[in-house]
């Protein structure tokens, strides 16, 4: 078997390819990506060395308009990876039906390791490096994993600087004095939320009867935990990166997100004020937090998280996919002949790029909306899509993830097609 993260993202492709009735061009298209770029980061070090840093961009398709992704930083970036989230946003996009093709960037490195000084010169010199490949009618990044609203003014400014011109467009996920849109910060989470509210309705299911682990405890993590827990549902489980923590009463989520905050770690910890203590809990690793016998559990950290080797271990009746491609197509087999529900990354974490439109849309027309504006459209077109999505899945009686992806393949197959396909010149030889 290949070890390639693309060659297996493919493989949903394949499957979705056999409910859709599509021209030989849109296939063939949708197997390439459509550019890819690779450079070469030259950062002056604080200590006055010169280290070279490796970067990516790759634009996957731009069949239904300029492409969108977010740039990530992290030891594990390579082309593959790249290659492989650019195709996935490219999919994400239509499920959304956003005017974006998909994209995606990142550097190969250890964030932890660089002072912010030499983390803004890296992450200007990749825009030095990537400047002609992106624009906000071109390629339009954002934030990934280890990149936040800071990176993506530094990457605003830097390209404003090289073409003379602010050109906020260019970069969505920006602070909002930049340009930025109120709730683009919460926007996985709060999508991945108004998904979960409406598939757990359909399923009758009460939050306080609905106990929840999440892997992972950034941007997307945190926050849909704590969305989850104000609303009822019994989140028992969180961990990031050192490991995790479970207590079967459930956790005090805001007391843990003011610890990660001030600690860099998280704790078991309940605060009342100022005041915090340690409540009774297990420290457990990621592995253990995956095999939990849970209601909801919630990847929202890596891929290739559950794989052929511990799906068995899986417990929980639904899976959420905040993270990006968590699930290989091999687990996702298993987990189908367990009865296990997946709702695939494509919808669920769809929440940020749909706000990073919304934030383009404002940079664009220059008029800036209200967060109650930017979460009630939110909330309308992920409730939106989920619901077609459930519907195509109940009529083709497939999984969640083939549906969204038909979903998809449908609007990009009209789009390319309305370019012409070979019946359409062949029709009147
Ligand atoms: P982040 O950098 O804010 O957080 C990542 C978290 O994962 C951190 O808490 C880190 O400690 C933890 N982590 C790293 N390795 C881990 C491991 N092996 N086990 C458990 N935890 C681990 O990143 P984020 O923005 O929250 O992104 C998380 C996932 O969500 C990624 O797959 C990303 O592609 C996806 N996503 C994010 C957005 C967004 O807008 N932030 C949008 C769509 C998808």
């Amino acid at each position: 078997m290949s070890n390639s993260l693309f060659a297996d993202a493919s493989k949903r492709l394949e499957k979705a390819l056999k409910y859709v009735s599509l021209s030989e061009d849109t296939i063939e298209h949708l197997k390439y990506p459509k550019a890819s770029l690779a450079v070469s980061i030259p950062v002056r070090m604080d200590d006055g060395s010169l280290k070279i840093f490796q970067g990516y961009r790759v634009r996957y398709d731009d069949t239904r308009g300029p492409t969108k992704g977010g740039v990530r930083y992290h030891p594990n970036v390579s082309l593959d990876e790249v290659q492989s989230l650019a195709f996935w946003m490219t999919f994400k996009c239509a499920v959304l039906n956003l005017p974006f093709g998909g994209a995606k960037g990142g550097i190969t490195l250890n964030p932890k390791a660089l002072s912010k000084m030499e983390l803004e010169r890296l992450s200007r010199g990749y825009v030095d490096a990537i400047a002609d490949f992106i624009g906000p009618d071109i390629d339009i990044p954002a934030p990934d994993v280890y990149t936040n609203p800071m990176i993506m003014g530094w990457m605003m400014d830097q390209y404003s600087i090289i073409k003379r011109k602010i050109t906020p467009a260019v970069v969505t996920g920006k602070p909002i004095a930049m340009g930025g849109s109120l709730g683009r910060d919460t926007a996985t989470a709060m999508g991945a939320f108004f998904t979960i509210e409406s598939m757990m309705s359909k399923m009758d299911r009460l939050p306080s009867e609905t106990t929840v682990a999440v892997q992972g405890f950034g941007n997307a993590g945190a926050i849909i935990a704590e969305l989850l827990s104000k609303v009822g549902y019994k989140v028992v489980a969180v961990s990031d990166s050192q490991g995790g923590i479970y207590a079967k009463k459930g956790l005090d989520i805001p007391s843990i997100r003011r610890y990660k905050t001030s600690s860099r770690g998280i704790q078991a910890i309940y605060c009342e004020e100022s005041v915090c203590s340690i409540v009774e809990h297990e420290v457990i690793t990621n592995e253990q937090l995956l095999a939990l016998d849970v209601d909801i559990l919630i990847p929202a950290a890596l891929e290739n998280q559950i794989t052929e080797e511990n799906v068995n271990n899986v417990k929980a009746k639904y899976i959420f996919e905040v993270a990006n491609g968590p699930i290989t197509s091999a687990a996702d087999e298993i987990l189908a002949t367990k009865g296990v529900y997946v709702f695939p990354d494509i919808l669920v974490n769809a929440g940020g790029v749909t706000v990073s439109y919304f934030e383009w849309v404002q940079n664009r027309s220059g008029l800036y909306w209200t967060l109650e504006e930017v979460n009630h459209r939110l909330k309308q077109k992920m409730v939106e899509e989920t619901n077609r999505i459930w519907a195509i899945a109940e009529e083709l009686a497939i999984s969640m993830r083939t549906a969204a992806y038909v979903h998809a393949l449908n609007r990009l197959g009209e789009a390319r097609e309305a370019k012409g396909t070979r019946d359409y010149y062949l029709s009147d030889r």
